[in-house]
């Protein structure tokens, strides 16, 4: 049995923007790491989902946090731990894009996430009448200055279809380790 390194990554976003469903994506990907998890680790407690994946030498442990307003505050408990940040955007959403964007705001003004990759998941991109990536860009480059220095990347993701799941979480791999 080899050691894996461990790293904790923050699935963050609104209610509804589609974290459930990313990490069961996730899960799916990488199935071969997927069969080796243990179940008992893998039960959601109140308004927190945990997951995990194995790539190569790597162990990703996954926090979806409840992403409903009365939960927010529960987010910076998780904080102090991690080391990437994965942000899902319902990128349908037109009416909440400012609201998700405030929550990011907020989440990315903390201490504890300075310098901590950051992947943008502009998700249900297959759905017709999205908003586009570059679209959201606009709204969350407000927070330009916030973000600092760090690696950053928005994608186009499906959380339904796969599309730019793995891609994602491979980035954030080599971003961590
Ligand atoms: P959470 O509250 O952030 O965990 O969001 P869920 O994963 O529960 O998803 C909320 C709803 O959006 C569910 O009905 C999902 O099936 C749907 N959903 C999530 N991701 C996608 C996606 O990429 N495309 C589409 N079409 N629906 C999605």
């Amino acid at each position: 049995l080899t050691q894996k390194d461990d790293y904790f990554i923050l699935l963050l976003g609104l209610d509804n923007a589609g974290k459930t469903t990313y990490l069961e994506q996730v899960k799916t990907k990488f199935t071969a790491n997927y069969k080796m998890m243990n179940p008992a680790k893998i039960t959601s407690t109140v308004g927190c989902n945990i997951g995990q994946v194995e790539i190569a030498n790597v162990r990703l442990n996954f926090w979806d946090l409840g992403g409903q307003e009365e939960l927010q505050s529960l987010w910076d408990k998780y904080y102090a731990e991690s080391h990437g940040i994965i942000y899902m955007i319902d990128s349908t959403d037109r009416d909440r894009l400012e609201e998700s964007w405030l929550a990011f705001d907020k989440m990315i003004q903390n201490e504890q996430l300075v310098g901590l990759p950051l992947l943008v998941a502009c998700n249900k991109q297959d759905l017709d009448d999205c908003m586009s990536v570059p679209e959201i860009k606009k709204m969350f480059n407000k927070s330009a200055a916030n973000i600092g220095v760090r690696n950053c990347m928005a994608t186009a993701t499906s959380a339904l279809t796969g599309e730019g799941v793995h891609e994602g979480i491979n980035w954030m791999k080599e971003c961590v380790e």
